[in-house]
């Protein structure tokens, strides 16, 4: 009796086995078989702070291509396209990218919604002015990234625009969020053992174009001074020589361009100075190909920080191996002007 109703039951589940439907093939970690958002970016830390939230759950493309001057970039009519497609515009706003964000309001659709990511994340007294952000422009130095609280305000605030417009990922969002804010705080503590790797006097930074305002007073860095003028053009004579005459003064021992920026005035005032010519920092301009895992903002803020720390004497052991790699993998899904 027993064995013919173990039998029965054997036949039952087969049958069922057999009615089954197919199995859905399992979900993606971001919960969606295809991307349920389209977002448009501008300057490549952007870029890839939103995919850090977004994963593959959002198509995003970025308008600014890497390697070129953000702050002159004239966006290209085919990009009125995209604007017009997307759902969500994430711009650096405190006016680095004017003529995005004009093409982006002229051309998105009704329901798109444009955010200004700087504007949202310091108030105007905390804006920073200087040598090529003067106040009398009107412009304050757009550059809050290169501070990594500000990279996660940044986070934060996608976190939370994405999860209005598609409250079915919020929780993915959420999870993304919460493990870049957990990179961010051991980017942090990586930055300022390295930071303080570096003899105190040397804790200078002179560079070309001026990325540095909103990091250096956080890590106890003095940036003495920037080259580049307000309109991006070479700096004077008389500029030059003033600097040289600072960089003696001041004993500076290296002095930073960008690799956006090539400038044979950088050259001359390291021959004549007698400092280090350092030409490998970025602002936005992340390492690595889209794909690779050190392409990412966190890659770009270690990279800065073995640069610096090689040049001015400091350990770059101490950050070198630090794991930069996207929450969501790899950033091979995102679309980048090139
Ligand atoms: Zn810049």
């Amino acid at each position: 009796m027993r064995l013919l109703f173990l039998s029965l039951c054997s036949i039952v589940l087969v049958l069922a086995g057999c009615a089954a439907p197919a199995a859905p093939a399992a979900p993606s970690a971001n919960g969606a078989a295809s991307p349920v958002l389209r977002i448009v970016t501008t300057v490549s830390p952007i870029t890839n702070i939103a995919y850090n939230i977004a994963g593959d759950r959002a198509q995003i493309t970025g308008i600014v291509p890497e390697g070129v001057n953000s702050h002159t970039f004239e966006p290209a009519p085919s990009d009125a396209k995209t604007m017009a497609e997307a759902d969500l515009i994430f711009i650096n706003g405190l006016k680095l990218e004017e003529p995005t964000l004009a093409l982006a309001e002229a051309n998105k659709n009704d329901e798109a919604e444009i955010v200004l990511l700087g504007d949202l994340t310091v108030t105007p007294e905390e804006y920073v002015f200087d040598f090529s952000f003067p106040k009398e422009a009107g412009s304050p130095n757009p550059h809050l990234w290169p501070n990594p609280d500000f990279g996660l305000r940044y986070a934060e605030i996608i976190r939370d625009t994405l999860s209005a417009r598609d409250p079915a990922g919020a929780d993915y969002y959420n999870a993304n969020y919460t493990a870049f804010a957990a990179r961010i705080e051991a980017l942090k503590e990586a930055i300022r053992a390295t930071v303080n790797s570096i003899p105190a006097e040397n804790r200078k930074l002179l560079t070309y174009h001026d990325s540095w305002a909103y990091f250096a007073p956080i890590y106890g860095m003095t940036v003495i001074g920037a080259i580049q003028p307000s309109d991006f053009a070479e700096p004077s004579a008389r500029d030059v020589a003033d600097i040289i005459t600072q960089i003696k003064a001041e004993k500076v021992p290296a002095v930073f361009g960008s690799e956006v920026f090539p400038s044979p005035i950088l050259e001359q005032i390291a021959k004549e100075s007698g400092a280090q010519y350092v030409d490998d920092l970025r602002d936005d301009d992340l390492p690595g190909a889209p794909g690779e895992a050190q392409h990412s903002y966190l890659g770009l803020m270690v990279n800065n920080m073995v640069v610096m720390a090689q040049a001015l004497g400091g350990d770059p052991s101490l950050i070198e191996n630090f794991d930069t790699s996207n929450v969501p993998g790899a950033d091979g899904s995102v679309l980048q002007n090139q």
